[in-house]
């Protein structure tokens, strides 16, 4: 069987045909494959609605079942000017070619210029297994000062179940896109007059924000790590000094100098897009003895990276972010052990958040790199033994290692099959190197230390984005940021519903008193849309039982229960993490 992107290539060549059919005075622009599918630019008499993609559909199924066959012919540039002479892009394209001759492709009717490869016919296209999904205008070759063109996308696979699970999978994605549940659940939203990749955490956001970073945080120091904090902006010449102004210059925001305003500001300065300088910084503030590793620097840095404005998603691709880093100085005798403790803390940290399925790589050395042999094949075996301890399954990405070391990522899975990388632990050999870092050996001779930098968490941005996918904005009660919500039946029960929030709110709780004057299934509707987990409705018999009607998310009602009873309940909830499922 030919390979998919040779069957999707095809057919936008049969959409073509079906296009060529139905309306004959088409002239033709381009038709690639694309990542799940095709599309073919057409430039049309005549403007076309969704409604027309069955009609279109249709012919293509009817073409396929002809089992047309693809010819090749190579022809001299003459002849092909000839067969396309009413063609003008095409004309365009034949121009620019600098062979004397041009491959063609013929399939029934319908002639196009392309190299191929093609199916030997269409008897290898699934006809159930595409689908023509949208309509767009496109300029010719991305150029507005060119005409614009109608655009058809389609999608294709080899067998239609490949097909239905990418209509599922669609599907779902869009119930659990995270810039919806987000505005639903009133966390965050991007302003244009702020600026594009910058989040503005609104109340409940900032506060999931800070129990994500808290929780982790905590975590890290009971392990070992030591506090650090360093500024947004550092010196051009940090940057110069660490490689960054050369390998990773497309990623940085512009520098900027103040020697034009102030006089006596003589040095450029630079937003930092990586916490890497300032914390090798503070580890050459002292001469370090070998009793001192291996040193486990952490920090929610904020960072600023430029991305071009067309690839930003939501919290999930942004310009500026707060990752969960920390780098770790050791020996080469102490880089295993501190391997397998990064890796371990990671996979703890990723259940603790209720991530159950991983995919996890290494990737090896590339063919530019810098650092000895003997240190590349030593720290990849460490990121091997790690990984092999675990008994987690792994796949080697040969090559694929950052030029300065190996590298392990994981990435996790959620229900609808989809992967988001997460976190990262980097060996490197470079930078310790590059700002001549020491350690006193036991012997009293200087040596250089090894590196890793790791995020575990990736940044906090994407972090939260792919907790609100993962779990459908569903999130566990533990990390909910409001958790609770009091709904008193009328204004007679304020008072106990106060007595109730200030019990609730004792126990550490994130609760609110929701007095406004609308309807008791008003208020029960928007706790359900913000996807409260708790919702404790009191009346005349709660009041007098000094009891709460509880509805529990996806649940609804679940009856009247005394309320110490139901504080036990919701505690005994968080301690465990208990991941609520109801999605
Ligand atoms: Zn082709
Ligand atoms: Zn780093």
């Amino acid at each position: 069987m030919a390979k998919i992107e040779t069957i999707r290539h095809s057919l936008s060549h049969i959409m073509a045909y079906a296009i060529q059919e139905l309306f004959p005075d088409t002239c033709f622009g381009i038709g690639p494959a694309i990542e799940n599918g095709f599309y073919y630019d057409f430039d049309l008499k005549m403007s076309l609605a969704p409604e027309d993609l069955p009609k279109i559909e249709g012919k293509i199924k009817e073409l396929l079942k002809k089992e047309i066959v693809f010819k090749k012919k190579i022809i001299s540039k003459k002849e092909a000017k000839k067969i396309f002479k009413e063609q003008s892009y095409k004309l365009e394209l034949i121009e620019e070619i600098p062979e004397k001759t041009v491959s063609i492709y013929e399939s029934g009717e319908f002639v196009d210029l392309c190299a191929g490869p093609h199916v030997k016919s269409t008897k290898e296209i699934n006809p159930d297994a595409f689908k023509l999904t949208k309509i767009a205008g496109a300029y010719w070759r991305g150029s507005e000062k060119n005409s614009m063109l109608t655009r058809i996308y389609g999608v294709a696979f080899g067998e239609k179940e490949e097909l239905d699970k990418y209509f599922f999978i669609l599907k779902e994605s869009e119930k659990r896109d995270h810039r919806i549940l987000g505005q639903k659940m009133n966390l965050f939203h991007i302003d244009e007059n702020l600026g594009p990749g910058l989040i503005l955490w609104h109340p409940k956001g900032a506060t999931l924000k800070k129990t994500v970073e808290d929780y982790i945080l905590t975590t890290y120091l009971k392990e070992g790590y030591q506090l650090v904090n360093t500024p947004h902006i550092a010196k051009l010449n940090l940057w110069r000094t660490s490689g960054h102004t050369d390998f990773y210059k497309e990623s940085m925001f512009p520098s900027f100098h103040m020697r034009e305003i102030i006089q006596e500001e003589k040095d450029d300065y630079q937003l930092k897009p990586m916490n890497c300088p300032g914390h090798i910084l503070i580890y050459k503030n002292e001469v370090r003895s070998y009793r001192q590793l291996p040193l486990r620097y952490t920090e929610l840095g904020t960072v600023y990276r430029y991305e071009k404005s067309g690839t930003l998603h939501g919290l999930t691709r942004v310009r500026g972010f707060t990752q969960d880093d920390a780098h770790i100085w050791c020996t080469p005798e102490q880089l295993g052990g501190e391997i397998i403790s990064v890796f371990k803390l990671a996979l703890r940290l990723l259940r603790d958040f209720g991530f159950k399925e991983y995919e996890i790589y290494l990737s090896t050395k590339p063919k530019k790199y810098v650092g000895t042999l003997k240190n590349w094949q030593k720290s990849t075996n460490s990121l091997k033994y790690a990984l092999e301890k675990s008994k987690l399954k792994y796949q080697i990405d040969p090559g694929e290692g950052v030029f300065y070391g190996p590298k392990i990522d994981i990435k996790v899975k959620d229900s609808i099959g989809r992967a988001w990388q997460l976190t990262t632990i980097q060996v490197d050999f470079n930078l310790p190197e590059k700002f001549q870092m020491t350690y006193i050996d036991k012997n009293g001779r200087k040596q250089t230390p090894i590196m890793i930098h790791r995020a575990l968490l990736g940044s906090l941005e994407r972090f939260i984005g792919v907790l609100l996918e993962y779990y459908a904005g569903n999130l566990p009660l533990w990390l909910s940021p409001e958790q609770i919500w009091i709904v008193p039946v009328g204004s007679q029960h304020e008072k106990y519903a106060r007595l109730v929030r200030d019990q609730v709110s004792n126990e550490g709780l994130r609760v609110k008193l929701k007095d406004e004057n609308e309807t008791v299934s008003k208020k029960i509707r928007e706790g359900e849309i913000q996807k409260i987990p708790y919702l404790l409705v009191v009346g005349d018999k709660e009041v007098k039982e000094k009891s709460v009607r509880v509805r529990e998310r996806g649940k609804g009602d679940i009856g009247i229960i005394k309320l110490d009873k139901f504080l036990d309940k919701v505690k005994k909830e968080i301690e465990v993490k208990k991941i609520i499922n109801n999605y």
